[in-house]
């Protein structure tokens, strides 16, 4: 079904283009239509020069891509990334466009990224790389303009870079200009976990739906970073039973449930899951297809492709990860008939606590993490209701039903907006 040759599997925006293409000639929107909301809004490139600490003058290639204002400000991560490139930067861009329609949030879509290292930096190189980044596009940034967060590489210390640049250029404390920040400078109680507490609730959901209990449903997860891990822990506490995870390093499974508050002890020594002593190593990818019930990529692009998806055991795919899954791949889990939760859905915690984030911000009013996390889960049961149900009544796959209700939404306010020319 979907419409991408085999040689652009593994293009991030041909991967989003394609899902978009099918839900737009669903929608039966018209040409013209298409063709604004498929691409970006703004793509900038910028060349940072960073002093290091050797001496040397350093020039470090940087992005922000701004895909969508039409429902309100651009908002989306900030990467680190040596593997950012343009095109994966205007993927991830798009997908918070359509990730912030599903969960109905006033916001657009962005996404910036800066080609670096950050293993490799000294925390000095990496402010000067955020500070210049910051104020390169101080024209472009702002709460009511476009909005960064943390991503892959970056984290609350970053943002709080961002925060005092931005406030040092327009002479006061705008905190409401990056969200992901720390508590002690206007970030929110709940922000750190609300992507994997997210990606718990649709779970939650889909065996609701297909009439399983929680108990002892048995979850692979790729991924030990701030989504994986928080994931990981918070469903283990609810009872589900972890069967195996992995990071970058290597992975490690036991059939009868790995003990998570164990494994978090062993990372936080070793930096990684692998030599875990309670289960038996496996290797990362391969983690993805364990015997289990659901499984979660919570790690980076392209995992699930036209070449492994036919491997995938679980009858549940909770795509904590941006992309995981290739267009190639949709068609076979499609026949697999696997309940898909697809990343512009399952991953929406974040941004939707980035959202509280930015309310709170602005009305200099904090709430408890109760209510915060009260808050996340009306929206993203929500929005996953809203999802299965477009579904079903289109005959559509989880992913394309998202598109379709995220695409309508923004082409209705773009109708209510009208083209300013
Ligand atoms: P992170 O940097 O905290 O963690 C990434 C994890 O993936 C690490 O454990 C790393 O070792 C592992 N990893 C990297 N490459 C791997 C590979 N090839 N095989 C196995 N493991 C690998 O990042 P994160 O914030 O947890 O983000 C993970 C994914 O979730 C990304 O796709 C990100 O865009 C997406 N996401 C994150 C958030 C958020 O709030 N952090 C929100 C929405 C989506």
């Amino acid at each position: 079904m979907a419409i991408i040759t085999a040689d652009k599997e593994f293009a991030l925006y041909e991967s989003m283009a394609a899902r978009f293409d099918v839900a737009a000639a669903k929608l039966g929107l018209n040409e013209g239509l298409k063709r604004f909301l498929r691409y970006p809004n703004k793509e900038i490139t910028l060349y940072i020069p960073v002093g290091m600490d050797d001496g040397r003058l350093e020039v470090f290639v940087g992005y922000r891509v701004q895909h969508s204002i039409v429902r309100g400000p651009g908002k989306g991560g900030i990467r680190f990334s040596p593997d950012v490139t343009l095109d994966e930067t205007r993927a991830l861009a798009s997908w918070m466009t359509w990730k912030c329609a599903v969960l109905n949030l006033p916001f657009g879509g962005a996404k910036g990224g800066v080609v670096c290292d950050p293993a490799k930096l000294s925390k000095r190189e990496l402010e000067g790389i955020t500070r210049r980044y910051t104020a390169e596009l101080l024209d472009y940034l702002g709460p009511e303009r476009d909005v960064p967060a943390p991503d892959l590489g970056t984290d609350e210390q970053v943002m709080a870079w961002v925060m005092d640049t931005y406030s040092m250029h327009v002479r006061h404390t705008t905190t409401a200009i990056v969200t992901g920040k720390p508590l002690d400078l206007g970030g929110s109680q709940g922000r750190r976990e609300a992507t994997g507490r997210g990606c718990m609730i649709v779970c939650d959901r889909a065996l609701a739906k297909l009439g399983r209990a929680r108990e002892g449903q048995r979850v692979a997860i790729q991924g030990f970073g701030n989504v994986g891990a928080v994931a990981a822990h918070l469903m283990y506490e609810a009872g589900y039973r972890i069967v195996g995870v992995s990071d970058i390093h290597g992975g490690v499974c036991n059939p009868k449930g790995l003990d998570i508050p164990k494994l978090l002890g062993h990372f936080h020594e070793a930096r990684t899951v692998a030599g875990f002593r309670g289960g038996d190593a496996i290797n990362a990818q391969d983690v993805l297809f364990l015997d289990c019930d659901i499984a979660m990529p919570a790690a980076v692009e392209n995992q699930i492709t036209s070449q492994n998806a036919h491997r995938l055991k679980a009858s549940i795919l909770c795509e904590a990860a941006n992309g995981p899954t290739t267009a190639l791949a949709d068609e076979i889990l499609e026949e697999k008939k696997v309940f898909v939760i697809p990343d512009i859905l399952a991953n929406a915690g974040g941004v939707t606590v980035s959202y509280f984030e930015w309310v709170q911000d602005r009305q200099g009013y904090f709430w408890s993490e109760q209510m915060v996390n009260e808050r996340l889960e009306q929206m993203m049961s929500a929005s996953f209701d809203a999802v299965v149900a477009y579904a079903e009544r289109h005959r559509v796959s989880n992913r394309i039903a998202a598109y379709m209700l995220a695409i309508d939404r923004v082409a209705f306010a773009l109708k209510l907006r009208g083209i300013y020319a």
